[in-house]
């Protein structure tokens, strides 16, 4: 279990991080959400205990961190933002160099070592040397050397920076592997790509801790805190002569509560348009649609989308009332 109680750091006057709390649960998996620069790296790498706080305390599994630096290490694996791989080395050879750094007993390294390239996908590329390695391979053998003296706790920073979106999937599988024998907490900027993995978020903004609970419950409060924004889709058969999109969506524009209307797909007489629009105005639209003589075939609407919410909880400032919790 991780608890951070008032965790600040300042870098000569600049403010990193100021008064972070939260708790991460045992077998937690936690994304930490922030732009880049809004202090990320600089919580994870105190939580790592490679850097000290300028003060608040971390506590991991009741140690200390500022007293039992040394205990904690052994408890938790780390992936640097740039993993740390010696390029001219065998990845097993590596792997097992690290295992013996980590005091993993001599006759478990080998054991430790097969299962972290199993588990990893490098048992087939063991004995390749790291430069010949793709970044997405890369990543994996730094993931392995988090794990391979089993730690309770792994803390990942942007494990998912820079790979393709294949790599990606495969990425967030090995998460979702690791997680039912780890506390995991990972940072990325991206929040699609973390919302899926992670059972809760803390979303960071300029060194302040803005939102913290489950995707689902950062959107109702989201939502509640602000207006009632969502996205309408329609799917209708245009009437008229000429180019029916435009008129439609001009059309659309006029509803009360509309903010925007966009042509997300043309074909023929059928168009779709997507609808950002405070509040539900589905029955505006569709009388206005009706009355002007085109055909509706859809219309749903949506809540806003991930990206959106993550907008909106880092610009311009946090919700008024303070962090969102939940
Ligand atoms: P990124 O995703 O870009 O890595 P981040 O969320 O991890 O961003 P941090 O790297 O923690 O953010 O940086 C937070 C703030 O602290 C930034 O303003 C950064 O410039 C500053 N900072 C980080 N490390 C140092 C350092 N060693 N010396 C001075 N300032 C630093």
């Amino acid at each position: 279990m991780i608890e951070v109680e008032g965790l600040t750091k300042y870098y000569g006057g600049k403010r990193a991080i100021h008064d972070l709390n939260f708790r991460i649960e045992k077998g937690e998996v936690v994304g930490f959400l922030g732009l880049n620069g809004a202090g990320k790296t600089t919580t994870l790498r105190i939580l790592a205990c490679l850097i000290l706080p300028s003060s608040g305390s971390v506590r991991i599994d009741g140690l200390e961190a500022g007293e039992s630096a040394h205990e904690i290490r052994k408890l938790l694996g780390f992936l640097p933002d740039t993993p740390p791989l010696y390029d001219e080395m065998a990845v097993g050879d590596y792997l097992r160099f690290v295992a013996e750094l980590k005091d993993v007993a001599p006759r478990d390294v080998s054991r430790r070592v097969g299962e972290a390239l199993e588990l990893c996908g490098l048992t087939e590329v063991r004995l390749d040397p790291i430069s010949t390695l793709s970044h997405g391979y890369r990543q994996r053998a730094g993931i392995a050397q988090a794990i391979v003296h089993k730690p309770s706790l792994l803390i990942l920073d942007e494990p998912t920076s820079g790979l393709d979106p294949v790599q990606i999937g495969e990425m967030r599988e090995l998460i979702r592997r690791l997680a039912g024998d780890h506390t995991i907490l990972l940072s990325s900027h991206i929040l699609t790509e973390i919302s899926q993995t992670c059972d809760r978020l803390l979303v960071i903004h300029e060194g302040l801790i803005t939102a913290d609970g489950t995707e689902e419950a950062i959107r109702k409060r989201v939502a509640s805190a602000g207006s009632d924004e969502g996205i309408i889709e329609v799917e209708l058969e245009a009437t008229g002569s000429g180019d029916p999109g435009p008129a439609a969506k001009a059309q659309c524009e006029k509803v009360t509560g509309v903010l925007a209307a966009r042509i997300v797909r043309s074909e023929g007489r059928r168009i779709s348009l997507e609808i950002e629009a405070i509040g539900d105005q589905r029955a505006a639209l569709a009388r206005t649609l009706v009355e002007s003589g085109h055909g509706l075939l859809r219309l749903d609407r949506r809540s806003l989308a991930l990206e959106s919410i993550f907008q909106r909880l880092v610009h311009p400032a946090p919700p008024p009332g303070g962090p969102i919790s939940a």
